[in-house]
């Protein structure tokens, strides 16, 4: 059986120790392993990290943009072995591996305007003679540790700002589908980036605790659940570690009265069920303003999901794949079977269903629940599967209130005709990322992402213009030439412009 190693100094370095299944979560197979990493291997990559950094800080922006360049032509150019590889891992449909892989690049394209977005500021004669400006300088080593849902976009929300900043990178993507982050790893390194600037562990737990404890280490980037996202955030601050350390969601969709209830039932299909509703911006709560509104979108939606269709990865008429594990499978239904038993009404039921010639993948079908309340644990909880539950409201204030009191603030979306809802909404709302008739509302590569509430722990949001803040520090400096023939004397005051 073969064993999925890390990549330290521009190699590919054997596996020391411990290792893990990878599944193929259709088939339920494994026929691979993945090293996890012991304290020393991290250690060994932060060493190539910290080696690499002073030849890197110095190269000139330019030049790692043009790196930029030719690894997005490579992302492009191999986008069907990449996206077979994510299928392969973890079971995401092509059609959906190709737009996650198009959102990533996308990180790329933007990383690629360097010279632009590290020139700083500059004030001229701030006073006689004197000028000052602020430069944006890289902070050395920094880490990134990603959950297994996106192992190509989340890593590229990370490593091309990290790296055109001038930092030296150790990544420690998930252990669950590490193949296709590992290969994109490689596909930087031939786009020409010198070796140790850029460093792959594969690991757990333990691999995450040498970064994390670890003096060399300057900052950590988290993507993944809430409580591990609280707990790198509280450790690596401890530490001095800078960290930002995005969590996991519960994203509401307010149906309003006027809203244009077909276009908002095939959006909602899509970003419920879309990728197993495994996604952080997944849809996964209707709040369906009166009654009216909840039993015509109840109709719909019912209807609508007759249609669906799930499976491999390699067919691209399926609409979704399986969930990543047979535990995470159990989970899902055991939330779904909890909704019944507190009184809800599983309107349809896609625990018992099958994807013939593949009965030991890990699937779960399209799920829609009614009559949900705020108390149930299947509302509290982020399920993380293709789960829709319709909770029923008389107001958009009582909409906006459930939304408001629910722990996570990831993304949320109103569908409505009405500008002046729409604008209270997104004003008011407690959420980083409001959708106004778009129901995954994942920021473009020039803004940034984030949650607010416990769905992100820290300041700055994951790339755009806070990923340029958050991988550079700022030097301010202040210059003056004194003139030889001017002889000034000793001043004790505090220094002002007179
Ligand atoms: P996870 O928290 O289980 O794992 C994320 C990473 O943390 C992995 O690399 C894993 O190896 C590591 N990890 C796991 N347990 C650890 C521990 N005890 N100590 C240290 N490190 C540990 O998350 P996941 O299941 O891979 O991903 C799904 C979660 O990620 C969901 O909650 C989802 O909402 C969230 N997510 C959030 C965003 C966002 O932008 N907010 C984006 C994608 C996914």
């Amino acid at each position: 059986m073969s064993v999925i190693g890390h990549w330290i100094n521009g190699e590919t370095l054997t596996p020391d120790g411990r290792t893990q299944a990878v599944f193929n979560p259709a088939t339920g197979e494994s026929n691979t392993q993945v090293a996890l990493a012991s304290t020393v291997t991290v250690q060994a990559a932060i060493a190539a990290a910290e080696a690499a950094f002073p030849a890197w800080r110095d190269t000139p922006p330019a030049r790692r943009a043009r790196i930029m360049f030719r690894f997005k032509e490579l992302l492009e150019q191999n986008a069907p072995r990449i996206c077979e590889l994510i299928g392969q891992e973890h079971g995401k449909i092509s059609h959906d591996a190709a737009g996650e892989l198009q959102r990533g690049i996308e990180n790329v394209e933007y990383a690629c305007g360097a010279p632009e977005l590290l020139k700083g500021e500059h004030s001229r004669n701030v006073g006689p003679n004197i000028d000052s400006w602020s430069e944006f300088q890289p902070l050395g080593v920094v880490a990134g540790v990603t959950p297994f849902n996106f192992p190509v976009m989340v890593p590229l929300w990370m490593l091309p700002m990290a790296i055109v900043c001038g930092n030296c990178f150790v990544l420690k993507p998930s252990e669950r589908d590490p193949s296709s982050t590992l290969y994109i790893a490689q596909l930087l390194h031939e786009a020409g980036l010198p070796a140790g600037v850029l460093n792959v562990v594969n690991g757990d737990k333990e691999a995450v605790d040498a970064l994390l404890f670890d003096p060399r280490v300057q900052a950590i980037s988290f993507v993944g659940s809430t409580p591990i996202a609280e707990y790198i955030y509280r450790t690596a601050t401890s530490q001095g570690k800078r960290c930002q350390a995005l969590g996991g969601a519960k994203n509401h969709a307010i149906v309003m009265p006027d809203a244009d209830l077909d276009n908002a039932v095939n959006s909602l299909l899509g970003a419920s069920f879309g990728s197993s509703g495994e996604r952080c911006m997944a849809l996964s709560v209707a709040v369906a303003v009166g009654d009216a509104v909840a039993d015509a979108l109840i109709g719909k939606l019912t209807e609508a999901m007759q249609g669906l269709k799930f499976g491999v990865h390699t067919d691209a008429s399926n609409d979704f794949g399986p969930l990543i594990t047979a535990a995470h499978r159990d989970k899902v239904v055991g939330f779904i079977d909890s909704a019944e038993a507190q009184g809800a009404r599983i309107v349809v039921d896609g625990r018992h269903a099958r994807v013939a010639g593949h009965e030991d993948g890990f699937f779960v079908g399209a799920t829609l629940i009614d009559a949900v309340t705020s108390s149930m644990d299947s509302y509290k909880a982020e399920i993380f599967g293709p789960v829709l539950q319709v909770i029923r409201v008389a107001t958009m204030d009582e909409a906006m209130k459930l939304i408001n009191d629910h722990e996570y603030g990831n993304g949320t979306c109103i569908y409505t005709r009405d500008g002046e809802a729409a604008r209270y909404f997104s004003d008011r709302i407690q959420v980083g990322m409001v959708g106004i008739n778009v129901p995954l509302p994942v920021p473009v590569a020039s803004h940034s992402f984030g949650g607010w509430k416990r769905s992100l722990f820290g300041d700055l949001h994951a790339y755009g213009p806070d990923g340029v803040r958050f991988y550079t520090r700022r030097k301010t400096i202040t210059q003056r030439w004194p003139s030889a023939n001017v002889r000034e004397g000793a001043e004790f005051s505090m220094p002002t412009l007179k």
